[in-house]
């Protein structure tokens, strides 16, 4: 057992999860999922219409193209996605998240990641599996590798822990999969809050290597990465470079959060 895992399996002993909801402390019963209470999961919006590319919801105003046959009846391989991802060429081939941002969400990623209450990586991932056994359950299933999105070794001292690494590990513990370091993180890179989509850009680049360990095991393979929020996508379009590099034929990336896209 690594030093980390034992500390997290201490405090899960100490500190009893699910007397009270997380969010907003209300007593709720031990059966109660999740450990949210009734009125903080309402707030919740699970992404029924997502994006096949970019996994961002599709409200109106934000229609997906369905074909990739124009109007005119033009075969265009480019045409597909939201008003979101469009234009862009990712370089993997899709991202699923679970959960709309909002309010209440991002709450949860925020006490997950700064709170030092790390049973909620059990929370999170449970909320993740359960949609991915209801509506993706191929995608883990065909996966030859599940990686997550690495921390510089500067940050991961500073929080504690990876908390991308973590969902990932749970994750796999429930489809009894090993989650693996596919990719490692040269570059302490500054905060992406608030930066726009160029700027992301900028700061990633070359951030990221690939794990000697498995250069030469990556080649025609499908890849899933799990993370906890997708923005703008830079990140996973960076890591996505290297896999491709080393060959890797498919990469999915499953998210527990993104955004609507506002123009
Ligand atoms: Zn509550
Ligand atoms: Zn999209």
């Amino acid at each position: 057992m690594k030093f980390y895992d034992l500390v997290d399996y201490i405090l899960n002993i100490i500190l009893p999860e699910n007397l009270n909801c997380f969010l907003c402390d209300l007593p709720i019963s031990k059966s109660n999922s999740y450990s949210i209470c009734k009125s903080c999961f309402c707030k919740l919006n699970y992404i029924e219409n997502g994006c096949k590319i970019c996994g961002k919801p599709i409200k109106s105003g934000n229609a997906e193209y369905s074909s990739r046959y124009s109007d005119d009846g033009e075969y265009d391989e480019a045409r597909q996605g939201c008003d979101f991802c469009r234009k862009k060429s990712f370089l993997f081939d899709r991202n699923i998240s679970i959960l709309e941002y909002n309010e209440t969400s991002s709450r949860i990623v925020f006490k997950y990641k700064y709170g030092k209450r790390t049973f909620l990586a059990r929370v999170i991932s449970d909320m993740m599996c359960d949609i991915l056994d209801k509506k993706y359950s191929d995608v883990l299933a065909n996966a030859d590798f599940v990686t997550f999105v690495p921390l510089s070794k500067e940050r991961t001292k500073e929080r504690g822990f990876n908390q991308s690494e973590k969902l990932a590990k749970y994750i796999c513990k429930r489809y009894n999969l090993e989650a693996v370091e596919l990719i490692k993180r040269v570059k302490n890179t500054k905060k992406l809050y608030g930066l726009n989509s160029a700027d992301r850009k900028k700061v990633l680049k070359n951030a990221f290597v690939i794990n000697p360990d498995y250069r030469n095991k990556l080649n025609g393979k499908k890849v899933v990465i799990i993370d906890d929020i997708f923005t703008s996508g830079s990140t996973m379009n960076e890591i996505s470079k290297v896999l491709r590099l080393n060959g890797v034929f498919e990469i999915i990336s499953i998210t527990f959060l993104t955004g609507e896209y506002k123009k």
